[in-house]
């Protein structure tokens, strides 16, 4: 097959792959952009593999970075662009399920696209259209189909990962697996325990934020991978259930972990500690916990301003994108102005604050300040005070005579 007219982000890069043919080597663009240019999905990067050595890419090219260069990466830098080279190679060893014992640098491009996943992401393209396809991975794409290049069982057995991979591009491209590949996945699921987490979590990630994420949470939980990832063992039923919601598509990762730790019925405190185990971060972490509150508040109708408040904008709405799965989400607009009409929006908007009541002369610093600013916040967002400095401080002399 050839492609007559490469996408607008392959043409700077020809130039370089064509020098790098000029010098008597190959060089082809491999991977996901191939795949994603023939199913005319937009392309975010471009891989290059080379029968070149990283000392010969160096030799061709005046500037260049050693990224990677014991796995045979290089940048070549053109024209302020960096491009990413990978010498072919073969993996061997894989003693440990996950990372090849050894890295060999051949000049067969057979050989590199061998290793690779599945066989719609071991297409090569040259720079001139020429698409090269050794194992039907064209007949995959069109088949919406995802087929372990070689045998499964061994594919996956010498890296787990795989398996991660496989249920993601289901999700991402709505795609389905093939019967072996899925077989191969369901007999060697327990070797993910192997694979560290954060690394599982970057896939998982992708599937739950895919084009279709049903159609990979379906073989995730069929296949039994969902037992070796934390804190879901247990919870086949709970996950099943988002396999019967509409057919979700949801922003970004902290709506996809709200959801599930919605699903999953996890307390704030559980929410922390399912959230440490998968290696999020502290801030994704305090983003969840924000949002599982107003999902709950939402689906008892029980939003009030002081909800919307604690929960603050981004919140609210990404709380409001997981309630619509569940049918319970109200008008995206209608909220935001529910929201903007509130008198305050956070603790500095408040026309007084703990100087002002101290200065005042009425209020010592302490806990009671604290519990006296709570309580005129409380009352300023709830609309039953105005938020004016002299009001306030009168009604914080007040509080403070009743509150000893
Ligand atoms: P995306 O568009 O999400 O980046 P991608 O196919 O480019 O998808 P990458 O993770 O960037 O995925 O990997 C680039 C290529 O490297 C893949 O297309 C595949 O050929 C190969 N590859 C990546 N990870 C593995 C793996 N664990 N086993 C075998 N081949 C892999
Ligand atoms: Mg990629």
């Amino acid at each position: 097959m050839k492609i007559k007219k490469l996408p607008a982000i392959f043409t700077p890069a020809r130039p370089v792959l064509q020098k790098i043919e000029q010098a008597g080597f190959e060089a082809y663009f491999v991977g996901g952009c191939v795949r994603d240019t023939i199913l005319g999905d937009p392309i975010h990067d471009i891989d290059i593999a080379t029968s070149a050595y990283p000392s010969e890419i160096k030799a061709i090219f005046k500037r260049t970075v050693d990224t990677g260069i014991e796995h045979g990466t290089v940048m070549i830098l053109d024209h302020g662009t960096g491009y990413e080279t990978t010498t072919f190679r073969t993996e061997s060893g894989y003693q440990d399920y996950r990372r090849p014992d050894k890295v060999t640098f051949v000049r067969s491009l057979s050989e590199d696209l061998k290793r690779r996943d599945f066989t719609i992401n071991a297409l090569a393209l040259r720079e001139n259209g020429e698409v090269i396809d050794l194992f039907d991975g064209l007949a995959d794409l069109n088949k919406h189909l995802i087929r372990a290049v070689g045998n499964p069982d061994e594919r996956f057995h010498e890296d787990a990962l795989r398996m991660m991979r496989a249920v993601r591009f289901a999700s991402k491209l709505d795609f389905v697996i093939d019967q072996s590949t899925l077989t191969g996945i369901r007999k060697n699921a327990p070797l993910l325990a192997k694979i560290a987490v954060e690394r599982i979590q970057v896939e998982f990630e992708k599937m739950l934020l895919g084009q279709r994420p049903v159609s990979g949470l379906k073989d995730f939980i069929a296949t039994g991978l969902y037992r070796y990832c934390p804190g879901l063992a247990g919870q086949k039923a709970a996950l099943s259930q988002l396999l019967v919601l509409n057919n979700w598509q949801l922003e970004n990762i902290q709506q996809a972990w709200a959801m599930l730790c919605f699903q999953l019925g996890l307390s704030n405190k559980q929410v922390s500690s399912f959230l440490k185990r998968w290696k999020a971060s502290n801030n994704l972490i305090r983003q969840v916990k924000r949002i599982v509150p107003l999902v709950s508040c939402l689906r008892e109708r029980s939003l009030d301003a002081m909800n919307m408040y604690n929960g603050g904008e981004n919140a609210l709405h990404d709380a409001n994108q997981v309630a619509k799965l569940y049918g319970w989400a109200k008008d995206d607009a209608a909220l935001a102005e529910l929201y903007q009409a509130l008198p305050i929006k956070n603790s500095k908007e408040l026309a007084v604050d703990g100087r002002a009541l101290i200065a005042d002369g009425q209020i010592k610093p302490g806990p009671r300040l604290g519990r006296i600013l709570n309580d005129l916040t409380t009352a300023v967002v709830e609309g039953r005070i105005a938020n004016d400095r002299d009001i306030l401080l009168t009604a914080a002399q007040q509080l403070a005579k009743e509150k000893g």
